[in-house]
């Protein structure tokens, strides 16, 4: 697998993220990490600021196979491939594997310590159908509540999201990616509906860059975020539900094969 240059590219954008969602939420955040349900609980010092950026490079480690499923997470481990990044101690690091145990990347086993988690194929299709059904309605929400300075943001994303395609930077693209569905998702102004999304999609978070990694049809996948674009341009709610269902819905069942053979691999989640 390739190995972009991804945490630091992830930490930018993830600063944009959080100051996207802390615009929704109308407080001051000026968090660096990238910050999920679970962590925004934890509120803005030092040290939960410490432990956010911690998260965020663990996570993206998870992401990326760095530290693939069932992988024993041991401090001394973890603080030595921090160390290259971050400054830490065993406090921050102990707290951010909470926070990614809260999101479902993380197990914590008693006597065994935090271990990578692997979910089965049938719960990540279950998350899958409900993730999508969940996209539709913010599709819809979005596009008759989304002011026209958050679409323009977007639509500013978007083209950062191409510029990294036309690269073949694919962590990059896939940042980008997540930043345009948690924004969408952020303009339906739906405080449940952000909420449970945010925490589906941190459990999928792997899943998905997984199944952007293998996606031949990297291509059409940036077609339809195109045509989604120009559905919330126009504020056709609709129309923006049903592209943003079937860009997650229909490969829910197919992730499941493609995890055992190659037939289906080329119809991944691509997003
Ligand atoms: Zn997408």
């Amino acid at each position: 697998m390739e190995r972009p240059d991804g945490p630091e590219i992830g930490l930018e954008l993830d600063r944009a993220s959080v100051a996207a969602r802390s615009a929704i939420a109308g407080k001051k955040n000026l968090a660096g990490g990238d910050a999920t349900g679970a962590e925004r609980v934890l509120g803005g010092g030092n040290e939960e600021l410490l432990t956010r950026k911690v998260a965020s490079i663990i996570r993206d480690m998870i992401v990326q196979d760095i530290l693939p499923p069932n992988t024993k997470l041991r401090e001394k481990m973890l603080l030595e491939k921090l160390g290259d990044q971050i400054a830490t101690s065993r406090t921050p690091l102990r707290e951010a594997l909470k926070v990614l145990a809260s999101e479902g990347l993380v197990r914590l086993v008693p006597n065994k310590g935090a271990v990578v988690a692997d979910p089965d194929i049938s719960e990540i299709a279950d998350m899958q159908l409900i993730l999508s059904t969940l996209e539709g309605l913010a599709g819809d929400l979005a596009a008759r509540r989304a002011t026209g300075q958050e679409i323009g943001e977007i639509a500013a994303t978007h083209h950062e999201m191409l510029a990294a395609f036309h690269r073949n930077d694919r962590f990059a693209y896939f940042k980008f990616n997540q930043l345009i569905h948690k924004k969408l998702v952020a303009a339906t102004r739906n405080s449940a509906l952000i909420d449970i999304h945010d925490k589906l999609n941190s459990r999928l978070y792997r899943i998905r860059y997984k199944g952007n990694l293998r996606h031949q049809e990297w291509k059409e996948a940036v077609e339809e975020h195109e045509l989604m674009l120009q559905a919330l341009q126009r504020r056709d709610g609709p129309g923006l539900a049903l592209l943003l269902a079937s860009h997650f819905g229909e490969r829910s069942e197919l992730i499941s094969l493609s995890d055992h053979g190659p037939t289906a691999a080329d119809a991944d989640e691509s997003s």
